[in-house]
């Protein structure tokens, strides 16, 4: 039986089954085309014990991704700002300083820590990916090449490192053991120490229909609830959390040793109560999910259906993870999206996992000039629009899958 990877209790209700996927990242070259490719489940569960909402584990990570596994992140200037502001916001909050020690879990190539180094706040990010680690060490960010838990947290103990500040943004839901995670945060954390977190938040996922988020790289879904939970087990207390626009939706959460500061905040409370009341605590708000899901395949099918008998032509836009998702789940190849393309040279002539459907530049649009372009990575939709603006000019039109499928005007 399948336990819960937050509690431990048997994991028996669906939220989503979206079928069995390729992994998400798995792009292929023209001459591995003809090989055989490996699905996952794409099953995800809630607990009906602490409603996390997670996949089952089915292989190690380490046997899914093999050595490229870290977890993913992504940036942009966008991503860089947000970053900057931060930085600014808890420096001046918590009041850190030169004799301060600032750790990022998950810190990539030094994107957010090389901020607190410019102001002279000691730092220490921790990465899994050898190469990406490297980066950050030549902008001077020091980095420790490991995958984060007990075991990272305790050999950094035993050298006399600790965090006053502990930061993970967009890690929680890569992490498989989830126990040993939050348990190492706990060990590394100085007894007056501040751990802050970013994760998207479940509760966009379900009213904005963003079933396409599931993937096998992200094993946890979180509701500020089911999050609560694990950092009170292991004894942290978050006592305050704002609500933050990235990922379409996401929760910054901030926690401390449980009885070092009484009170939780006000926007704890209110973030609680409004939670029970969307029943986040019951069954059924996850089971109805399903039935959301299927509806959203049908809807995009019969529009594909009829605009190729219509004659027109589909092309996408971008190759996000969740676009992978979604065209696998509704069984969309290049019978239906002649090609899609996106603007990273490392998926341009490349075919996309489990669809086979081939990855161009963006000037392919231009000189296709389809009728429609399906907008995968809707979270930048605004960005895509303004870029591709021209399609217009011959009459072509986006279409948006999420939260359903609409043809923007
Ligand atoms: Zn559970």
């Amino acid at each position: 039986m399948k336990a819960c990877r937050s509690c431990g209790a048997a994991l028996a209700h669906t939220f989503a089954d979206l079928g069995m996927s390729p992994i998400s990242n798995a792009f292929l070259k023209a001459d591995q085309l003809n090989r055989m490719e490996p699905f996952y489940p794409l099953h995800a569960y809630v607990c009906g014990a602490c409603f996390l909402v997670q996949l089952e584990e089915f292989e190690s990570p380490q046997q899914i991704f093999g050595d490229n596994y870290a977890y993913f992140s992504s940036y942009s200037d966008s991503w860089l700002d947000h970053a900057r502001h931060y930085t600014e916001q808890v420096t001046a909050r918590f009041g850190l300083g030169a004799k301060s020690q600032v750790i990022e879990i998950a810190s990539n190539d030094g994107y957010l820590l090389q901020y607190f180094k410019q102001k002279g706040v000691p730092v220490l990010g921790i990465e899994p990916a050898k190469n990406v680690a490297e980066a950050a060490v030549a902008k001077g960010v020091p980095t420790l090449t490991k995958f984060f838990g007990v075991a990272t947290a305790t050999e950094l103990v035993a050298k006399g490192t600790r965090a006053d500040l502990l930061l993970g943004n967009n890690v929680l839901a890569h992490v498989p053991d989830l126990n040993d995670f939050v348990a190492g945060m706990k060990a590394i954390l100085k007894p007056a120490g501040v751990l802050t977190m970013e994760f998207p938040h479940l509760q966009h996922l379900i009213e904005e229909n963003q079933f396409d988020t599931i993937y096998h790289e992200h094993f946890s879904y979180f509701s500020f609830l089911a999050a609560q939970r694990v950092f009170t087990r292991h004894g942290l207390q978050l006592f305050d959390v704002q609500e933050i626009p990235t990922h379409g939706g996401s929760l910054r959460i901030y926690g401390r040793h449980a009885g070092q500061g009484g009170e939780q905040g006000d926007r704890v409370k209110d973030l609680v109560a409004r939670e029970r009341r969307l029943k986040f605590e019951d069954l059924e708000t996850y089971r109805k999910f399903s039935g959301q899901v299927q509806e959203t395949k049908r809807q995009l099918l019969e529009f594909l259906i009829a605009a190729r008998r219509a004659g027109k032509r589909v092309v996408g836009y971008g190759a996000p993870a969740k676009g992978n998702t979604l065209l696998n789940y509704c069984g969309i190849r290049s019978d239906f999206i002649d090609f899609t393309v996106d603007r990273s040279p490392h998926k341009q002539n490349t075919f996309l996992p489990g669809t086979h459907i081939p990855v161009y530049a963006p000037e392919r649009i231009d000189e296709v000039k389809p009728e429609y372009v399906l907008i995968l990575p809707w979270n930048i939709r605004d960005e895509i629009v303004k870029q591709m603006a021209h399609i217009r000019s011959w009459g072509g039109k986006f279409v948006v899958p999420i939260p359903k499928v609409k043809v923007l005007d």
